[in-house]
């Protein structure tokens, strides 16, 4: 089986570049390890830049469809210390350049302005090789295989495509994340609705704190954050909920009760996740036939909220290059990496900086002064 254009991974990165091939006339394969688009709640919620997520969505044709996914009040943000004192507030008064969506809706959007068929689902690639002049051959968990002219790896954090191209592997950060959710907020759980109030609250303290989301569907989204050692979550039974509680509220005893029901209250299992990042300034040689984007390229920690919006503007752009160089591979895979590389650079050491200013020892206040000086 041979495929012109074949792309690993059809998470947002993956998915925007199909779609603004498909509008220019460019048919793209993508592969997927899902068994199928519902195998994994997609969850959370993403906001999405003007000069990113959303200038990939005005490429693909879709910034319409996207609009209408929009939460309103969704841009509210404020900043609590640990002792629930609110340090910083902000309501969305409907202006702001960062429009949060449900992440799944958004998938969803791209997933279907696709031609039917354009996904192949449950297909897991092991790896790939050059077979010469830019040809690669790619390689199925179920001993399948395929040939591909243009090889785009957007296979996310552990990509098996890069090794085509670099030797990086991600690395911890040294921040761990315990999710947890608070279904039906306003009725199930009102002083944890309250203290979120209608945005994002960021709750900190010095290598500690809480991230927390209102969702569309009124549930409370938290991310607990840790500065702990790589294997502090598998000291940690996660299969038994109230005692992973008591083991994640030993680091919160000393705060308020309505920052510490984020975790107490919560429905459901704790889920941790470890944050892992690429090196900061993460590039490679040209390699003819093969590249990558979004996480595949520039894993960064989650703090500066790039990652989902820089892997559909690497999508859009990688399409837009192709489209503009037909017959010119190469040109258009230079063309592409040569503003990728700077510009994630540069969202990556922004991450890194966020990552150092959320967990200081004197938390909140370099990101309330971050914040304030926000125009
Ligand atoms: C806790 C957390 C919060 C975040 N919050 C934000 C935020 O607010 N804003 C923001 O912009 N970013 C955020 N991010 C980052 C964002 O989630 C990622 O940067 C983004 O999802 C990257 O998109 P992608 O398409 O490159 O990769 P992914 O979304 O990881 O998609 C990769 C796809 O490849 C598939 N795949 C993987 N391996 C294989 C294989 N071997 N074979 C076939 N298919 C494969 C996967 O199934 C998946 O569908 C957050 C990340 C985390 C961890």
């Amino acid at each position: 089986m041979h495929h012109p254009v074949a792309i690993i991974g059809a998470g947002l990165g993956g998915l925007t570049l199909a779609r603004v091939l498909h509008v220019r006339g460019i048919k793209a394969a993508v592969f997927d390890l899902d068994a199928s688009p519902t195998a994994r709640t997609q969850g959370g919620l993403l906001d999405i830049h003007l000069d990113s997520g959303q200038e990939a969505l005005r490429a693909a044709g879709l910034h319409d469809g996207f609009r209408r996914l929009v939460m309103p009040g969704g841009q509210a943000t404020r900043v609590l210390d640990r002792d629930a004192v609110v340090r910083f507030e902000d309501a969305d008064d409907g202006t702001g350049g960062r429009p949060e969506v449900d992440r799944g809706a958004l998938r969803d959007l791209l997933l279907h302005s696709l031609p039917e068929g354009t996904v192949r689902w449950g297909a897991k690639v092991t790896g790939a090789r050059a077979l010469g002049e830019g040809r690669h051959e790619v390689r199925l968990e179920d001993g399948s295989a395929f040939t591909t002219d243009l090889l785009v790896g957007a296979d996310g954090a552990w990509s098996r495509i890069r090794p085509l191209l670099s030797a990086a592997r991600p690395a911890y950060t040294g921040v761990s994340f315990v999710e947890t959710d608070l279904p039906d907020a306003d009725v199930r759980h009102p002083v944890s609705a309250a203290v979120v109030g209608g945005g994002f609250l960021l709750a900190l303290g010095a290598g500690k704190g809480f991230l927390a989301h209102r969702e569309p569907d009124g549930g409370l989204h938290v991310y607990t954050a840790l500065r702990v050692a790589e294997g502090w979550a598998d000291g940690i039974d996660f299969g038994d909920t109230e005692v992973a509680k008591e083991r994640v509220l030993e680091h919160f005893a000393d705060w308020d009760k309505s920052l510490r029901a984020l975790v107490a209250d919560a429905d459901g299992p704790l889920v941790p996740r470890l944050i892992h990042a690429l090196p900061v300034g993460h590039r490679w040689d040209r390699v003819p036939g093969v590249t990558l984007l979004g996480d595949a390229a520039h894993l960064m920690s989650p703090f500066a909220g790039e990652g989902a919006n820089l892997a559909m503007l690497d999508g859009a752009e990688l399409g837009l290059a192709l489209a503009a160089h037909p017959g010119g591979r190469e040109a258009a895979l230079a063309a592409y990496e040569e503003k990728l590389f700077p510009r994630s650079a540069a969202a990556a050491a922004d991450s890194a900086r966020s990552a150092t200013a959320l967990f200081a020892e004197d938390a909140p206040r370099a990101v309330v002064d971050l914040f304030t000086a926000r125009p």
